[in-house]
């Protein structure tokens, strides 16, 4: 019994020695095996037969010399970024699409699978479909599966509570997945894994805090605490379009009235434009056929092109946005938060409003030293996030900020 504690611990001490020195490599692109004790605390003993497992594994590699201080020229040591590679799959409108994505977030394959005519029983024949094609040889090494699903979901179990549009109620995806491929599974929903991808390949956060709310149709947002995903203690946190902060608003598809979605997203900004089209004045009738032909492109371009009704309509959506960042810097008080998602091709215009607004709904000094950002949708944003939520849990590669060494 003794021996065998002994060798549990032996085996979890040589898994967190491996996290840390594939870490610090991970983090530095290129390290000696001096540097890499020296910054881990590490034994240059320990350092080196940790270096030579993670050669083994193909992990890492050897990669020229580098500067010397005085002595024999230090090899240098480097992630193989196309060694390891996540299968991700993103549930969405219209779609599942498939990729996988290597350890700095490169996409080295791609399938998808159209969802017309789409009903619950295909699903199960249509995960497999994506996985096989993109798991075929010749494949790199796949450390695990992830997924990107809309709607309430458990990460811990591993379960999708409900996903109203693929007709999921309580299904135990992980197990599904994990029982037929014999690879770990880990599944969340798009708006937190976008605020992954935005801390792990992104400008990310010093402090370890980040706060990303995704605009496009709905709205949600990701909340990473000291380098982590906060999901809340029902797995709703984030869920800030269903707030209601309209007294007179419309009725939400949540069932209540005046959500932050009904006034503050995409869907919200193209009523809100048609309405405007009814006066004679606006350009959004130069631009468009008739009312109903006003999409988002037609009002990001009556934006550029000055009118003063469209300008109105971005003020106001900014405004609705201000006071949601308020309430967050108010709760937690994060030096970054993010704005993305479709709504960023407004730009500017639509975070000035945003800043007046939570200068002017928050506590002085706290709207003072956040930052707010508004970042262009990125394309590939929740197969990055997909990407690093299963190198966070295989590898503890998510923790970039220096300090997260010093904890152990
Ligand atoms: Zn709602």
């Amino acid at each position: 019994m003794r021996s065998l504690l002994a060798k549990a611990t032996r085996q979890h001490t040589r898994n967190h020695n491996s996290r840390l020195v594939l870490r610090v490599i991970y983090e530095d692109e290129a390290i000696s095996r001096a540097d890499i004790a020296r910054k881990t605390g590490l034994t240059r003993t320990t350092v080196s037969a940790v270096v030579n497992e993670l050669i083994e594994q193909g992990l890492i590699e050897e990669t020229g010399a580098g500067q010397s201080s005085g002595g024999r020229l230090p090899i240098l040591l480097r992630v193989v970024h196309e060694s390891h590679c996540v299968a991700a799959l993103s549930f969405e409108d219209t779609q599942i699409v498939g990729a996988l994505v290597d350890m700095r977030g490169g996409i080295q394959r791609r399938v998808s699978v159209p969802l017309q005519g789409y009903r619950p029983e295909d699903l199960p024949g249509y995960l497999t479909q994506l996985l096989d094609d993109l798991t075929a040889d010749p494949a790199p090494h796949i450390l695990g599966i992830g997924l990107s699903m809309p709607g309430i979901v458990d990460p811990v179990r591993g379960m999708v509570r409900r996903a109203v549009n693929f007709g999921l109620v309580d299904t135990p995806l992980r197990q599904l997945l994990q029982d037929q491929y014999r690879l770990p599974v880990y599944l969340d929903n798009a708006a937190r894994l976008t605020a992954l991808a935005e801390y792990m390949f992104g400008d990310g956060a010093a402090s370890g805090n980040l706060v990303v709310i995704s605009i496009g149709v709905g709205v949600g947002a990701g909340i990473v605490l000291n380098g982590a995903l906060f999901s809340g203690d029902g797995f709703g946190a984030g869920e800030i379009g269903h707030v209601v902060v309209a007294d007179n608003g419309i009725r939400c598809n949540c069932g209540n009235v005046g959500c932050l979605e009904t006034v503050a997203s995409v869907t919200a900004i193209v009523r809100a434009a048609r309405r405007l089209a009814t006066d004679p004045s606006s350009r959004l009738r130069s631009l468009a056929s008739a009312a109903a032909a006003i999409d988002f492109n037609t009002f990001c371009r009556a934006l550029e092109e000055g009118d003063d009704g469209v300008a109105g309509i971005v003020t106001e959506v900014g405004r609705y946005l201000g006071i949601a960042v308020a309430h967050i810097v108010g709760l937690l008080n994060v030096e970054r938060i993010v704005l993305t998602g479709a709504i960023a091709a407004l730009g500017p215009p639509l975070l000035e409003a945003v800043k007046t607004s939570l200068a002017r709904h928050a506590l002085a000094p706290l709207a003072a030293m956040t930052r707010v950002d508004l970042v262009p949708e990125r394309h590939d944003a929740v197969l990055l996030g997909i990407a690093a939520m299963v190198l966070d849990h295989e590898f503890g590669l998510l923790r970039l900020d220096s300090q997260a060494h010093m904890q152990h």
